[in-house]
């Protein structure tokens, strides 16, 4: 899928995989207005979730971060950690047999707005409405310790 690969060995290696991906996003698009779109691929139990604590926690979150699965998306706001604020969509499409359940939760504001950042795990369910430029993650179980990750 992707070129870039790495091999976690624990959770908060996931979390540390992601935090570095947010430094590295924060960098370039401080001085703009920007959305990110990341799309979480991979089975049950490869660390989506847990890549999604770490990236909000990054972004200053303080809420705890869980997966959306029943309400398939939860929303949350950064602190004023950073140098401006920014309001992560967290989408769990397992659920979904139809992405227009995504339009109702207000999708085009979400994907059009400023600031956003929209993840999303299960996002080959909504793949008809997924805009190009996005970042793809895709997770691979290995042992129950380790996870595969390309990016
Ligand atoms: P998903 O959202 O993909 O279903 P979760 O993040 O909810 O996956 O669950 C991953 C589970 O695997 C958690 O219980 C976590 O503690 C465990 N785990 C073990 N090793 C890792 C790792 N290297 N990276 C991420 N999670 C891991
Ligand atoms: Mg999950």
């Amino acid at each position: 899928m992707s070129k870039n690969q790495i091999t976690t060995k624990s959770p908060e290696e996931t979390k540390e995989f992601a935090k570095v991906l947010v430094e590295e996003w924060i960098q370039i698009n401080k001085t703009k207005n920007s959305n990110w779109l990341v799309c979480l691929y991979g089975d049950l139990g490869g660390g989506k979730t847990t890549f999604v604590q770490g990236l909000a926690e990054e972004f200053g979150i303080k809420e705890t971060v869980n997966s959306p699965t029943f309400l398939i998306m939860k929303k949350y706001t950064s602190s004023k950690k950073i140098n401006k604020k920014y309001t992560l969509y967290h989408f769990d499409c397992y659920r979904i047999s139809d992405y227009k359940e995504i339009l109702n939760l207000g999708w085009e504001e979400i994907i059009s707005g400023e600031n956003n950042l929209i993840v999303i795990e299960w996002p080959e369910k909504i793949e008809e409405i997924l805009p190009e430029k996005r970042l793809n993650i895709e997770f691979k179980f290995i042992n129950e310790n380790a996870r595969k990750i390309w990016f």
